[in-house]
């Protein structure tokens, strides 16, 4: 299953993209993990993507299309993916659509969600920048206050994450990303999820979909 995960900032894509990810042993390639780990390691990509990373804005295409392109060769993408935040503007899927065998997709998860809802669940976000894990003050609690289930560590909250950036990155994402709704809806391959429901809810959705498939 070769999959797109679409949809604005805080929509939930990862923490759905997590939970297939585990369910079908499929890798979620998530660009904005990628970027973040190449910023925290100080990589020459890292350096590059910082400025725009944290102004919330987009990093340029050929740098996102380089890593997605080398990423996509690697052995474990043979049996499928998830990309999740990929690709987000036309540029980037037209890259990817020439991007041959192996960028094969099977469909596109549009999830949508009103403005108000994202900007909530973004400002409750707290991750583990070790190994990503997604949590919420409001929605997904870790056991231990402030704290990663699985590392131990203390989560943060991603600088990007605060009202100003937030603001920016949702106009970024109407101007560029969310034109490729129409983009896939043209080719036929676009579902869309209602985002609104508990967690457990929209993965019923997704995993409908999945079945649907397989
Ligand atoms: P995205 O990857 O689309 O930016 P995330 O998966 O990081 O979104 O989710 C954004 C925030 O919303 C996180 O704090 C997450 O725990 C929370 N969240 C995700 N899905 C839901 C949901 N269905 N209901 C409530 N909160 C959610
Ligand atoms: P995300 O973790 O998906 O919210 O992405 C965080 C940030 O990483 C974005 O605001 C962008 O600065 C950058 N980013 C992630 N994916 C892409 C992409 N496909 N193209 C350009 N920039 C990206």
């Amino acid at each position: 299953m070769r999959l797109i995960f679409l949809g604005p900032p805080g929509v939930g894509k990862g923490t759905q993209a997590k939970r297939l990810s585990k369910a079908y042993c499929i890798p979620q390639v998530a660009t904005g993990d990628i970027l973040r780990a190449a910023i925290l390691k100080g990589s020459a990509e890292g350096k590059e993507a910082k400025a725009y990373v944290d102004a919330g804005r987009l990093v340029p295409d050929e740098l996102v299309i380089r890593i997605v392109r080398a990423r996509l060769l690697e052995d474990d993408m043979k049996d499928g993916f998830i990309l999740d935040g990929f690709p987000r503007t036309k540029e980037q899927a037209d890259a990817l659509s020439q991007m041959g065998e192996a960028s094969r997709i099977d469909r596109v998860l549009y999830f949508y969600l009103d403005e108000e809802t994202l900007v909530s669940r973004i400002a409750g976000r707290r991750t583990c920048s070790k190994c990503n894990e997604i949590y919420n003050t409001d929605y997904r609690l870790p056991k231990v206050k402030d704290v990663c289930d699985a590392c131990g560590i203390f989560l943060v909250q991603r600088k990007d994450d605060c009202a100003e950036t937030v603001k920016e990155r949702l106009i970024v994402y109407q101007k560029e990303t969310a034109p490729l709704i129409e983009y896939y809806q043209k080719q036929g391959c676009l579902s869309c999820i209602d985002a609104s429901g508990p967690v457990e809810e929209v993965a019923r959705h997704v995993t409908d979909i999945c079945l649907v498939m397989s």
